[in-house]
């Protein structure tokens, strides 16, 4: 029925890179000849899945949507789509994204922009945004996505699905291409939250493939799917809902506070006081990660490679020029100014300093609330091009999303209701290792 339903929409969604229907009807047999057996079958056995194409799938192209990855076939899968392969989930193909995850819009696609299923002249959101219009499309069940600043809640946010980005460490990376890697973190687009509870169970958990990686007794999430929020603190942050801030948003984050407080939960106003630097601290570590994460593409061991050039050193900045698109050049000169000598201290170390004191704003406030609540992004889905010329209007579209990565900490997007006729998202935010807490109080609201 997947099939079925992306020779309809798929022409008009470009949700996909790649399709692996072969593999994926192979795939399918062989859960049911289990079940035809009476063999036991995995928790998400022959349910279709999307894999956001920045993550290794052994002998399927993974391209970042990147020309400099145009050709890349990995060795190996990446530890999220073996998990996913042994619970039986049934992979349909990869989806597009930002050039190596950079960016909100999947405007960035080296190939082409994903459009929104709700409105074909907008954007899906991103960097996973092939991941969240696949699910809002109804082209596959669920789908996985990476979030660096944003790039799972806003999607689903501006799509309309559930987006988790689990606590920093919880789920492995090992296989994710890296954008910047202290940044990173895989998770699941749903259609509703227990689902994104029974993809968590499957994903999460340590793995000794990725140092980062939490060694944490991962619980069975789905026994947080309980229908009480009562006596639960949740704090509103004033600094989310200042300037910018579509008027139709915001009265649809104060009806959710106010279903909050009619279903027992304590809502309160209160400050997380740096979220002001949130911004200007990831846009100098992130392309500082990331310039020295994408210094291995230099044409020699695998991608692109610029085949013109004479000497080593030229076939270097061919292969580069060529390869990577405007915004990842743009990251990476960023990234290697903050990090060079005589700037490292002003910039890096400056921002890494800054970034403890958003980190200690969460301490704080997850002494006192169980988990905060704020939108997930000032609007809702822009069109095409709006934000394409201007950097800085695209980056200002994280401004709800980034500070929960830079902090290492849970945040879900939940829709929320509809503006104008699009999707509105509300983001959940919870202390480390709070993915429990988050779910109840999620799925109570749903
Ligand atoms: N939009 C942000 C960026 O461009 C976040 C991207 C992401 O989470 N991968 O960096």
């Amino acid at each position: 029925s997947v099939f079925e339903r992306i020779d309809q929409v798929e022409d008009k969604v470009k949700a996909f890179v790649t399709q692996t229907r072969e593999i994926a009807l192979a795939k399918a047999k062989e859960v049911d000849d289990k079940i035809a057996r009476g063999e036991e079958i995995g928790p998400l056995a022959g349910i279709p899945v999307v894999i956001k194409d920045n993550m290794c799938t052994r002998g399927i192209l993974t391209t970042c949507s990147s020309k400099m990855l145009h050709n890349f076939v990995p060795p190996y899968d990446a530890t999220v789509v073996k998990k996913l392969a042994d619970a039986g989930a049934v992979m349909i193909g990869k989806s597009n994204l930002d050039e190596f995850a950079m960016g909100s819009s999947t405007e960035n696609s080296r190939f082409f922009p994903t459009r929104n299923p709700w409105d074909l002249e907008r954007v899906p959101g991103g960097s996973s945004g092939g991941s969240a219009a696949a699910v809002a499309a109804d082209e596959t069940v669920y789908s996985l996505g990476s979030d660096t600043g944003g790039s799972i809640r806003q999607p689903a946010s501006f799509c309309g699905v559930v987006g988790l980005k689990p606590t920093y460490g919880l789920v492995s990376r090992y296989g994710l291409v890296a954008f910047a890697s202290s940044l990173d973190q895989i998770g699941p687009f749903s259609k509703d939250v227990t689902d994104a509870a029974i993809i968590l169970n499957t994903i999460a958990g340590h793995d000794p493939c990725d140092s980062t990686s939490v060694n944490y007794n991962v619980p069975d999430y789905t026994k947080s799917l309980v229908n009480d929020v009562r006596g639960i603190k949740i704090g509103i942050p004033k600094e989310y809902f200042v300037e910018g801030i579509q008027p139709d948003v915001r009265g649809l984050i104060e009806d959710a506070i106010k279903k909050f407080e009619s279903l027992g939960a304590v809502c309160e106003e209160m400050s997380l006081p740096h979220t002001e630097y949130a911004l200007p601290v990831y846009y100098i570590l992130a392309p500082a990660e990331a310039s020295s994460n994408l210094a291995r593409y230099d044409g020699v061991g695998y991608g692109y490679r610029d085949e013109s050039a004479d000497d080593i050193v030229s076939m270097y900045m061919k292969t580069r020029s060529e390869g990577f698109g405007a915004e990842v050049k743009r990251r990476i000169m960023l990234g290697t100014y903050a990090l060079s000598s005589g700037y490292y201290d002003a910039y890096y170390l400056k921002a890494l300093k800054v970034r403890t004191l958003i980190k200690q704003d969460f301490d704080r406030a997850f002494e006192k609330y169980d988990v905060i609540l704020t939108p997930t992004s000032p609007s809702t889905a822009f069109k095409f091009g709006e934000k394409s010329d201007n950097p800085m209007e695209m980056y200002l579209s994280d401004i709800c999303t980034i500070a929960v990565n830079l902090a290492g900490i849970p945040g879900i997007s939940i829709p929320c209701g509809l503006s104008q006729g699009l999707p509105v998202g509300l983001q959940l935010i919870g202390k480390p290792l709070g993915e429990e807490t988050l779910f109840r109080v999620a799925y109570t609201y749903e």
